[in-house]
């Protein structure tokens, strides 16, 4: 039976990276993959536009992850933001970069990032099996020895990097996998949670503004009455819920305050970028203005025409009053919605619904420097299977990519 110097289990960014990067070393590799393709998530990352990475520097770009920021530190001084464009640069991509330093792909195609990985996998004579799904990693005395599959296929080798990424969206091969074979070989799995999930709500009206998003609006959460975190940017509305970049950001911590069994609120502010005492002197002027006009026909710039009703409604305003009977009191209580429309949290969509999963593999089994297993030699993982996880803005693919290269350099 053939012998590989390693086998990589997983060809999404992490386990294409590992081969890669192993293969230059002049190794012999082995890449399995369930699927009958590489990268199924690769592929519709960004929307299909694949944020690759972020250009800010290594100390912004770990305070993005949640936890095992110092665990990464390792992977990020060995192969980072630059040596990722500089790896895709060579082979023909030109990037752009956009908001919040987020990097793109110049035509926004994440399939042209999967060509380049592909054509180095065939470059660097990879060899990769597909339809195999790995069901246990073969050991003997704390030594790899390598894999069987599921149809009972066995494949030899001296390591084996367990690459197969989380939870979330399962029918992308990523099942969850990886978090077995570690705990069948005494590893300790961090509790799995969503991650990067939309928000449900729990009054029932949300659902008549789906579709509906805002670009520009500061959400905050609130847990008993405390705000707990606060973010600028965009939303869009679902049918269950609120979902956008800055909400799936502040899912964590929405998700913390619920399993505290606190009472969870998210207050929206439609015009963020007034003051308080500005917004008086807006709404009073506007209404000044519109004397005449029904206060449901107002603030369309503000305010969608299909949200503006219900909205009022639940502030308690008749949506057919003329702005010129508004009382005092009434013009606080709009002032009050237009800066604070307050939702209740009813929970979290599911962890195959997240972007990313938080939890997997403890940090605190897995060398740093080289993402060795410290229970078993030979025994790498790298990726979404570990526990980290980041928010929006191009953190996970760059963390996938650099644990995948160090562990691929250290074989
Ligand atoms: C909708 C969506 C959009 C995203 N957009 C972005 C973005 O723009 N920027 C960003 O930074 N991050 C983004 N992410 C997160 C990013 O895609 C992941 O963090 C990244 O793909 C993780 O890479 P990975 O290689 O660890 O795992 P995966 O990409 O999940 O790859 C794991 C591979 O292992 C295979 N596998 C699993 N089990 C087995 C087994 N037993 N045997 C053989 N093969 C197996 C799977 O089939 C899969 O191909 C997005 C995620 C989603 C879901």
């Amino acid at each position: 039976m053939k012998h590989y110097d390693a086998i990589v289990i997983g060809a999404g960014p992490a386990g294409m990276m590992a081969a890669i990067s192993a293969s230059e070393n002049n190794k012999k590799i082995l890449l399995i993959e369930r699927n009958n393709n590489p990268g199924a998530k690769l592929l519709i990352t960004g929307g299909g536009r694949c944020n690759i990475t972020n250009i800010c520097d290594a100390q912004d770009f770990l305070k993005s992850f949640s936890a095992s920021r110092d665990f990464l530190r390792n992977s990020f001084a060995q192969f980072f933001n630059t040596d990722l464009l500089f790896f895709f640069g060579k082979g023909g991509i030109v990037f752009k970069t956009e908001e919040n330093g987020c990097v793109f792909p110049v035509n926004n195609k994440a399939g042209d990032i999967l060509n380049v990985l592909r054509q180095k996998l065939q470059e660097n004579n990879v060899e990769v099996v597909f339809g195999e799904r790995v069901k246990d990693v073969i050991v003997k005395d704390k030594k790899v020895e390598g894999v069987m599959t599921f149809s009972g296929k066995h494949f030899l080798a001296n390591n084996v990097v367990v690459a197969t990424g989380g939870l979330s969206y399962p029918e992308t091969g990523s099942s969850g996998d990886g978090y077995e074979l570690a705990k069948k070989l005494g590893h300790t799995i961090i509790s799995l949670k969503p991650a990067l999930v939309p928000i449900i709500i729990k009054e029932k009206f949300i659902k008549d503004w789906q579709g509906i998003s805002l670009k520009k609006v500061r959400v905050s959460i609130w847990g008993n009455g405390k705000k707990i975190v606060e973010r600028l940017g965009g939303i869009i509305f679902t049918h269950f819920g609120v979902s956008g970049p800055i909400i799936l950001d502040m899912s964590s911590a929405v998700y913390d305050a619920l399993q505290l069994k606190n009472s969870v609120e998210l207050s929206i502010n439609f015009i963020p970028e007034l003051d308080q005492k500005k917004l008086d002197a807006f709404v009073l002027c506007e209404l000044k203005a519109n004397s005449a006009k029904a206060i449901k026909n107002m603030f369309r710039d503000i305010l969608p025409r299909r949200m503006m009703e219900l909205f009022l409604k639940y502030c308690n305003f008749n949506p057919d009053i003329s702005s010129h009977q508004i009382t005092f009191e009434q013009r606080k209580k709009l002032i009050a919605g237009l800066s604070g429309f307050r939702l209740t949290v009813k929970g979290l969509m599911p962890v195959k619904d997240g972007v990313v999963t938080r939890g997997g593999v403890s940090t605190k089994e897995i060398n740093p420097k080289t993402l060795e297993s410290k229970l078993i030699k030979g025994l790498f993982f790298a990726g979404e299977v570990i526990d980290i996880d980041a928010t929006t803005g191009g953190y996970n693919l760059q963390a996938a990519f650099s644990t995948g290269w160090v562990c691929g350099n250290n074989i």
